[in-house]
């Protein structure tokens, strides 16, 4: 049977990636709605679609800040089916605390998680009414593992962790699915915008230190872990449809083989001070360790390289 799959944020990035995948399935299991905040927006996905395009994937708008406009999208597909919800849409942040103002913060948590219980309220109810349905979220490694200057965005990401941990057990009542994709770093536009707007920061509300750490150490440090351990949209649309087609499809997804470790250390260490103490040597200690790490991820990166793709399914 066909799946009516309704993709948030797809005007770039991950979101387009996945409506993109899932309408061009050979099988054609999937009917993609595929969203996005400004229509304007849409020329990117309609090229990337091409002759899926109003066929198997149609555009609509929807700006998961608005219940209205979340309504008025989902009442607008046939019997309101939605069979997989794959909720993506969401915006970054990093920079030292003192920098950002409560109403970004607030504003960041409107997408990335006032955005999803938004769009969960909307379509919940008919999935647990007809009794199925897979709910589909875009997490990140950093809604299980912090890191220094994500402060807000990794606890919005935690804040959508717990939201979908707690509901997930009710949903499974109903038999509804629940899904959390948690790629590491992702080379998109979300990192390209995340770094000019690091770079054109006004660093002046916190103290020199902390600026200088940013700047010097997180930001070099931070573009060497996306170059050497960055993974495309396709690659996780890849694991998406996974996830998807899966028959007993996972609580918890990690897309990135070679960031795994890290989020390893502080499920081994209940007292959380390992995590804290390895990030912190990794940052702080001394260049040394720094170094040696960013050796250690370029040959990873060229060994992820070498591998052979991951299989597509059946
Ligand atoms: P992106 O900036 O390319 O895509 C985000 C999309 O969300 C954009 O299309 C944007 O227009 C849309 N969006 C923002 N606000 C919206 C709103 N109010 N309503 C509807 N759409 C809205 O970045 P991406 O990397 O593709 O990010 C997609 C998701 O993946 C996000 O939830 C992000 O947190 C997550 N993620 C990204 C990375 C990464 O390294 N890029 C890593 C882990 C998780």
């Amino acid at each position: 049977a066909c799946r009516n799959v309704l993709v948030t944020g797809c005007s770039s990035g991950i979101g387009l990636a996945v409506a993109v995948r899932l309408a061009k399935d050979e099988l054609k299991r999937f009917r993609v709605v595929a969203t996005m905040r400004d229509l304007d927006r849409r020329g990117g996905l309609e090229q990337a679609a091409g002759n899926a395009l109003n066929n198997t994937l149609e555009i609509k708008e929807m700006d998961v800040r608005s219940e209205e406009s979340i309504r008025e999208c989902v009442s607008s597909i046939p019997q309101r089916q939605v069979d997989v919800l794959v909720n993506n849409a969401g915006v970054g942040m990093i920079g030292p605390l003192e920098c950002q103002s409560i109403g970004s913060m607030q504003s960041l948590f409107d997408t990335n998680f006032f955005g999803l219980a938004r769009v969960v309220k909307e379509v919940l109810p008919d999935m647990k009414r007809r009794q199925s349905g897979h709910i589909v979220v875009m997490s990140s490694v950093m809604g299980i593992q912090g890191l220094l200057f994500n402060d807000v965005y990794s606890a919005s990401k935690f804040a959508v962790e717990g939201f979908c941990e707690s509901l997930a057990v009710q949903a499974m009542k109903f038999n509804v699915k629940m899904s959390l994709i948690e790629p590491g770093p992702v080379i998109t536009e979300f990192e390209n915008k995340i770094y000019e707007d690091a770079a054109n920061m006004d660093l002046s509300d916190t103290d020199e230190e902390t600026a200088k750490i940013f700047k010097q150490i997180y930001l070099p440090y931070s573009k060497a872990i996306f170059t050497a351990l960055g993974q495309t949209p396709q690659d996780i649309a890849e694991h998406t449809l996974k996830v998807i087609t899966s028959d007993s499809p996972p609580f918890r997804h990690q897309t990135n083989k070679l960031y795994t470790p890290l989020t390893a250390l502080k499920q081994a260490d209940p007292s959380g001070r390992l995590p804290l103490d390895a990030f912190y040597k990794i940052t702080f200690q001394h260049n040394r360790v720094l170094n040696a790490s960013l050796a250690l991820l370029r040959l990873l990166h060229r060994r992820s390289r070498k591998e052979p793709k991951p299989e597509k399914p059946a």
